[in-house]
């Protein structure tokens, strides 16, 4: 039994790299028809004017974003939302990219800029969509700093310009969801029966001093533990008791939030009982909102073990594929998916029927 896991994990290390050149064949010329599309559910952009803001604004622990160098660097390929982008699709096996305003969005911004850079990025990034529509979907920007202006905007970029949902990129100024002053967002996604992607960024102030350096800080492990707490704040807060209805995805293989679920829920019945003085009751255990209004993605993750934990914990149901585009590989991950030990009825579930449900594509 050892030998036979040790040798799965093996192979499984090496699929990625090994089914990258297969993907890439797949890509240019298909040996036969996918009985799928590969819908692809984290990849990032910019627009011209969020990336010009950030070129003017410090974020803090993060030289993140920066247009960068001669011909544009990273900030080129982010705001390219045509033919280089859609070369890179085709050449990689992606169908369909679902676009999220990169990380930390506007989220860094004072309130009137943020609002209306959520606005000039919503309009970019649908104007996209339309002249690309088998092939671009997106979600919507909204500034936090402004909770009711965030609310008009989400109804606005959805009903009128198309897009599929909200990206809110973690805290803003270190403030989480789980404070009311935003739940009218929360209100707002529920009525309108749209998700919302909470997607990693650097962490809040006393987080980010702690959760430091290049293994335990940034996206090896501060941005998942950092997103996987704001999950359980809004758990926490009652949240989905107020909107149980509201829809919540995260990326990376769930933000360790499968792996630590039966320990969350073990824990909290404790000190529900009194063992650490008692804490204000949900109405349900922990595990019943991350199995019923969480959604995850793979982005970033390609290994077999924790896909085959996240599909066993949460079922297929639940599971979105994702690359991150540009900052992780297109073909990699693909490839890594198509060489899994998955029927094609799972892989289709994981890479285009799970996504167009819940993003209505
Ligand atoms: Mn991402």
């Amino acid at each position: 039994m050892k030998d036979q896991t040790m040798t799965l994990t093996r192979r499984t290390l090496l699929a990625g790299t090994v089914a990258l050149g297969a993907a890439a064949t797949a890509g240019a010329s298909p040996p036969r028809k996918r009985a799928y599309r590969r819908i692809a559910t984290e990849e990032g952009f910019l627009s011209p004017g969020v990336l010009a803001q950030n070129n003017k604004t410090h974020i803090p622990g993060v030289p993140f974003i920066v247009d960068g160098g001669p011909g544009g660097g990273i900030g080129r390929v982010l705001t390219d939302l045509d033919a280089g982008r859609i070369a890179a699709m085709d050449a990689d096996g992606i169908d369909m990219q679902l676009l999220l305003l990169a990380s930390p969005g506007v989220q860094i911004f004072e309130r009137a800029t943020a609002v209306a850079l959520a606005a000039e990025s919503n309009d970019y990034v649908a104007a996209a969509c339309k002249r690309h529509p088998t092939r671009l979907a997106a979600l919507a920007a909204v500034a936090p700093q402004d909770p009711a202006a965030a609310a008009k905007e989400l109804e606005r970029a959805t009903r009128t310009l198309g897009l599929k949902g909200a990206v809110i990129n973690s805290h803003t100024f270190d403030h989480y969801l789980d404070e009311k002053q935003f739940w009218p967002i929360f209100e707002a996604a529920e009525a309108l029966d749209l998700p919302i992607y909470i997607h990693p960024r650097e962490p809040a102030t006393g987080m980010r001093e702690i959760m430091s350096g290049p293994v335990a800080g940034g996206p090896a492990w501060a941005y998942g533990v950092e997103v996987g707490t704001h999950v359980l704040k809004l758990i926490s807060a009652g949240v989905f008791d107020h909107f149980p209805k509201l829809r919540i995805v995260v990326g990376h293989m769930g933000e360790a939030l499968p792996f630590w679920l039966p320990r969350i829920d073990n824990r909290y019945v404790a000190m529900r009982a009194g063992m650490f003085g008692g804490a204000k009751p949900m109405q349900r255990l922990p595990s019943d909102y991350i199995r019923e209004n969480l959604w995850v993605t793979t982005s970033g993750m390609n290994y077999w073990p924790q896909l085959r934990m996240t599909l066993d914990v949460l079922g297929r149901d639940r599971v979105m594929y994702a690359t991150d585009y540009p900052f992780e590989k297109q073909a990699e991950a693909v490839g890594f998916v198509e060489a899994m030990p998955l029927s094609e009825s799972d892989k289709k579930a994981l890479f285009e029927d799970v996504a167009a449900r819940v993003f209505k594509i």
